[in-house]
């Protein structure tokens, strides 16, 4: 470690004893939602895999920062890489589930999603010796519409959840979803911890800013104002990465123009950006904090109707 990582961590633990959340979602680059179309599930392991070296590198810079993070795994990676899953856990850090096949939960029936988390869970827990309690929904896929996955979550004993993005956006996202940390009721009464991204709220609406392509784009000043503000808040961030956002040599993949754009978009600055992150703040695994993320939380109801209640 250099001597200026050092002095930085050092200025971190003094001046910002507030944890955030920092959290990767563990797939291979051609696994996204963006080339699904394209490239099925079969031809996965027709792919050259880049995963282990990218992950390397994250482990190595949450061990030059002194933090922990939360990798949210699929199956399909504890089967062909299992390697990846030893490697982050004798690390330390937390191992949780982002499912099997990569599906938006939409694609599945609620039979479907169960056998998946089932299969996942226990792949991830033999290998690594690590209960799972956290999930991630592929491409953040619980909706008002599959809210039912919430009930499933719940019946299965998973503490938390971290799939439901509270905005507009073309392929997921619940905009009246509350932008901080609560219990998410699913239509059967299920209830689970939902810690969602880190957004911004303006114009009265929440706008993302805390991972993947946001973060990739936006400038880090802005990233760190929204940390900040979510500290006075009295709240954690939480931000997500995916090891394939590290891999600016990756192939092409056969996607349209938009979703290669928003797949490589500064591929190039996602180290340089999260040094800064880590420079700045305190970042810490889902299962450190999660006693007190469920101090005074309130609870936010999903399905249809949605509402709202305060209890
Ligand atoms: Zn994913």
């Amino acid at each position: 470690m250099t001597h200026q990582a050092k002095q930085s961590i050092k200025r971190s633990n003094i001046e910002k004893p507030h944890c955030h959340i920092l959290s990767f979602d563990v797939e291979e680059y051609f696994q996204v939602e963006a080339a699904a179309e394209n490239i099925s599930y079969a031809e996965w392991n027709s792919f050259e895999k880049r995963l282990v070296p990218m992950v390397e590198l994250i482990l190595q810079l949450l061990n030059e920062y002194n933090a922990s993070a939360t990798f949210f795994i699929l199956g399909w990676v504890a089967r062909y890489e299992r390697e990846v899953i030893n490697m982050i856990a004798n690390a330390g850090h937390e191992i949780a589930s982002h499912g099997m096949s990569h599906s938006m939960l939409r694609e599945l029936t609620p039979q479907r999603f169960r056998a998946e988390l089932e299969d996942t869970r226990k792949m991830l827990e033999d290998i690594s010796g690590q209960p799972v309690i956290g999930f991630r929904a592929p491409t953040f896929s619980i909706t008002h519409q599959t809210a039912w996955a919430i009930d499933i979550l719940s019946e299965m004993g998973y503490e938390y959840d971290s799939s439901i993005f509270p905005i507009h956006h073309d392929r997921y996202g619940v905009p009246d979803a509350p932008g901080y940390v609560h219990y998410a009721i699913g239509p059967a009464g299920g209830r689970v911890l939902e810690i969602p991204p880190l957004t911004v709220r303006l114009w009265r609406r929440n706008l993302p800013i805390g991972g993947g392509g946001y973060l990739r784009i936006l400038p880090v000043c802005l990233i760190i104002a929204a940390l900040n503000g979510a500290e006075k808040n009295g709240q954690c961030g939480m931000i997500y990465l995916h090891p394939w956002e590290f891999d600016d040599a990756q192939p092409l993949l056969p996607m349209s123009r938009l979703n290669q754009w928003r797949h490589r978009v500064n591929l190039k600055r996602t180290e340089g950006k999260l040094r800064k992150l880590l420079e700045h703040f305190n970042f810490v695994s889902v299962s450190r904090v999660l006693n007190t993320l469920k101090v005074g939380t309130g609870t936010y109801h999903y399905g249809n109707p949605p509402k709202k209640t305060n209890d």
